[in-house]
């Protein structure tokens, strides 16, 4: 294929699977991610069943609008693959029968003590003109064609077969068609809303076509996504960016907790420990979320102590010694009852920090004074405590997640006010 200054590229993947409700097409969001990185982008997705004149006539609409063309899956051995069948007879090229490659698939049966199945014999046909792509883990070759106007790539469906064919021998071919150097930075964000942001940044917008900046928001976390792109080098690209987040970070201050792809779980493992300090926690209404996310972190023994689940008033009482006149006196879910819990928590794990979680997941138990979503978090210290009054919205999952979020926040901006920190 020509090199071309605007390259469009379509992803297409192949299944009737991925059309039901029970498979997702995640091969598309890997390559995408690798071509990115090459500074290509995907103009088109297509997900097309097994039918074959679905196929074809999407295998027909690929060719009129793209320059490459990456199919996925369809390789296999069964009748309903015809992937490689689909785009012979679109590009009116032959199949052609290649001895190696069926000496191949049948070495692989063999190692594994089979003899190969007829039916995998097809998968020894290549289009006339292609060059295989190795595949070690699986039977299907891939497919390199390259035709004066298109690449086209085929691809196996099984996501581990497809990524270390595309990382080893399409990836490095690929470059030489790259036009731009990419340089991508996430920076995440927590304890501002979205129009907060907004406000805060709107004017730092790139005008530039070679810069990106897009704003992700899910439920207690931000992302702003930049992107620059160089036509002349790497460097170039990395300084632009650089520049672009120094801007955005003087505006957003410490509300970024992180520009390298950490989670705050991991943000806040890493502050315990340059501080060495410890944690430990109680909760309430995250039922166990906050350390499930805390003890993701490999290494996280080095600094949580302990945790336990108190759900009912009297598992407060009973483990935290919280006094059952001031649950009867503010409720379960007040700010005395969270700063109780921490401190509780504090004391038995005796750890530098104690953390808690109370209050109304929902969707039941709210009232007027009390409603759905109502969350206060807790920390206790050695010389104080604190306690913040969330409401959020959302379902059960989501205000569990944004009370975890909401108290790990708490102790990573208590030891960003540290020195060093
Ligand atoms: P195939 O190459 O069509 O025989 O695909 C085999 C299997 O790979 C399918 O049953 C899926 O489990 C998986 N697969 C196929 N296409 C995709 C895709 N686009 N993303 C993720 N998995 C896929
Ligand atoms: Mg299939």
């Amino acid at each position: 294929m020509k090199r071309k200054k605007d390259l469009k590229i379509e992803i297409m993947a192949v299944g009737s699977e991925l059309l039901t409700p029970y498979f997702q097409d995640t091969n598309s969001l890997y390559l995408t991610e690798r071509l990115n990185e090459l500074g290509m982008e995907v103009s088109y997705k297509t997900i097309v069943g097994d039918e074959w004149d679905d196929l074809v006539l999407c295998i027909q609409q690929a060719l009129s609008r793209a320059d490459i063309i990456i199919a996925i899956g369809g390789l296999g051995p069964t009748k309903d693959d015809r992937t490689r069948e689909a785009f012979a007879s679109v590009l009116e090229r032959k199949l052609i029968f290649n001895q190696k490659l069926l000496q191949k698939i049948e070495e692989r049966f063999k190692r594994r003590g089979h003899s190969m199945p007829s039916v995998n014999k097809k998968q020894a046909y290549l289009i006339d003109g292609a060059e295989v792509l190795e595949n070690k883990n699986g039977t299907a070759p891939g497919l390199w064609l390259d035709t004066d106007s298109k690449v086209i790539l085929l691809f196996p469906g099984p996501p581990h077969e497809l990524k270390p064919m595309f990382d080893s021998s399409v990836w490095p071919k690929l470059q030489s068609y790259r036009k731009k150097h990419t340089a991508r930075r996430v920076l995440k964000i927590t304890g501002l809303t979205e129009s907060k942001i907004e406000t805060l940044i709107s004017d730092l917008y790139p005008q530039e076509p070679h810069a990106r900046l897009t704003t992700l928001a899910y439920p207690g976390q931000i992302e702003i996504h930049l992107t620059v792109f160089s036509e002349k080098n790497q460097e170039r690209a990395e300084e632009s960016i650089c520049k672009l987040e120094k801007k955005i970070l003087g505006r957003l201050k410490e509300n970024v907790f992180s520009t390298t792809g950490e989670e705050l779980e991991e943000v806040v493992g890493r502050l315990l420990r340059l501080h060495k300090k410890n944690l430990a926690m109680a909760e309430s209404c995250t039922g166990g979320l906050l350390s499930h996310r805390l003890t993701n972190i490999p290494g996280s023994s080095d600094y949580v102590l302990q945790s336990m689940v108190v759900y009912s008033n009297e598992a407060k009482t009973y483990n935290l010694g919280v006094s059952a006149d001031l649950i009867e006196q503010h409720g379960a879910v007040s700010s005395q009852v969270a700063t109780a819990m921490a401190a509780g928590i504090r004391e038995k794990a005796r750890s530098s920090y104690g953390l808690s979680t109370t209050g109304i997941a929902g969707p039941a138990g709210g009232t007027p004074e009390k409603p759905v979503g109502l969350v206060y978090t807790a920390m206790a210290w050695d010389s104080g405590t604190d306690v913040v009054k969330n409401l959020f919205l959302g379902n059960r999952e989501t205000i569990k997640f944004q009370s975890t979020q909401k108290a790990l926040d708490m102790v990573r901006r208590h030891l960003l006010k540290k020195p060093g920190g």
